[in-house]
């Protein structure tokens, strides 16, 4: 491809697309976006964010954006086991003193590509794209179903889960959960302390409750509305349909599990109910002639874990400051090698020992004892913290 368009296009505007395409347009890499939906738009995830996601947002120039709208610290977590008493841990800060905090997605997403637009990002939205084809020799035609091809020299794909065709094709250790779904919704009032993350459930559902940010912009929040709350659930897909879908599952875990009953006694939704599925967690690819794979497409966490935003944007900050350091794409074999390595050597075992410590507690027979040996020995809990990706003491 001759003269293209565009030095890299970035398929997918969610938080690995947006930061990649922001900070390389801010590097002045000629980029364009594409992205198939509208935005606002509200994806299903607990909206838990890690503080190790700040250093993205601080280069996307977005921290205190992000501070003025995020929910507030989470400092505590309540393991809600159905049938014993709740045990608690304590979320410890990062080396700044930074805690977790909620933020709701449409607001997230938004922001960022925003920003990535200011940058200097030519955004096509929406812009579903449907084939990609070329190398990192010949350049890239990429096909949309709105308009004319693109042209570019490399490709990101963002494009988040597997399973889209051309764009997602290779190796992979991925292992699709095709017997779990997963859906959330927003919820008002709760009866949860600002400062804690309640996790839980019942047998087959994985449920996760935090108090998120009070601006949305997917739906009008009413004046003098309590705080809102995001729901988020992974159920087996036996359960959903024994109890008639997400609605039913959560009218289901208030019943068995008398701490989420509790908290969300007199709670109603404020948005509508938002599902997806099947889980695929597993490490994908990173770079294949030309095409450099960022966020879920490179690697998906369990969504147990709560990092799959903060390795989104880490992958997209990560991979951006690679290219630049290789003198922008001009030799994308290079940039691609080492965006590689250092991916592997920064995240993968995250995705992995995230991956393995979820197989093991969505074991009913593990998850029955966990409550138990989590009171017991209270050191446990910081180890599944340090497992999971989190700051431990
Ligand atoms: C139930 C559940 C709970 C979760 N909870 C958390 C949590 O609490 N904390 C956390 O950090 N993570 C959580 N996650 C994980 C998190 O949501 C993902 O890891 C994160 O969204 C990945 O970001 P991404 O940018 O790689 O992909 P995505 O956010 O999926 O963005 C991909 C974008 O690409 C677009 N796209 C796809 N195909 C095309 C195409 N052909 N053309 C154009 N555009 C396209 C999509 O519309 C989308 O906007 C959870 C996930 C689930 C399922």
């Amino acid at each position: 491809m001759k003269n293209p368009e565009f030095d890299v296009v970035v398929i997918g505007g969610g938080p690995a697309g947006a930061v990649a395409a922001g900070l390389l347009a801010k590097g002045g890499v000629r980029v364009a976006l594409a992205e198939q939906k509208r935005f606002p738009r509200q994806k299903v995830c607990g909206e838990f964010m890690s503080a190790a996601a700040r250093v993205a947002l601080a280069d996307m120039g977005l921290v205190s954006a992000f501070d003025s709208v995020a929910g507030p610290a989470m400092r505590r977590v309540w393991v809600c086991p159905p049938y014993s008493a709740v045990v608690e841990g304590n979320f410890c800060a990062d080396a700044a003193g930074e805690y977790p905090r909620a933020i709701a997605r449409d607001t997230l997403d938004d922001m960022l590509l925003t920003r990535a637009k200011q940058f200097g990002t030519a955004i096509f939205q929406p812009c579903h794209v449907v084939r990609v084809i070329g190398d990192a020799k010949q350049g890239f035609r990429i096909e949309r179903r709105e308009g004319i091809p693109l042209s570019s020299r490399i490709v990101v794909l963002a494009h988040g889960l597997a399973g889209r065709g051309d764009m997602a094709d290779g190796p992979s250790d991925a292992v699709a959960h095709r017997g779990y779904l997963c859906f959330k919704a927003h919820l008002s009032p709760a009866d949860l302390p600002d400062d804690v993350t309640a996790i839980g459930g019942m047998r087959g559902v994985y449920a996760g409750l935090i108090r998120t940010s009070e601006a949305t912009m997917s739906y009008t929040a009413r004046d003098g509305q309590p705080p809102r709350y995001n729901f988020a659930c992974v159920a087996s897909r036996s359960v959903m349909q024994a109890v008639g879908g997400p609605e039913g599952v959560l009218r289901q875990v208030k019943l068995v599990n008398t701490h989420f009953g509790r908290m969300l006694a007199c709670s109603k939704p404020l948005s509508p109910f938002y599902a997806t599925g099947p889980l695929t967690p597993g490490v994908r690819q990173t770079y294949r002639d030309g095409r450099f794979f960022v966020g879920n497409a490179a690697g998906e966490v369990h969504a147990l874990v709560g990092e799959g935003m903060t390795l989104a944007m880490l992958s997209g900050r990560l991979l951006a400051q690679t290219i630049l350091a290789h003198g922008g794409c001009s030799q994308p074999d290079e940039a691609g090698h080492a965006y590689s390595h250092l991916w592997h050597r920064e995240f993968a075992h995250r995705y992995m020992a995230g991956n393995i410590f979820s197989r093991v507690l969505m074991n009913p027979l593990v998850s029955a004892m966990a409550a138990g040996a989590l009171d017991a020995f209270p050191e446990l809990m910081q180890w599944c913290m340090r497992f999971s990706g989190k700051p431990a003491a």
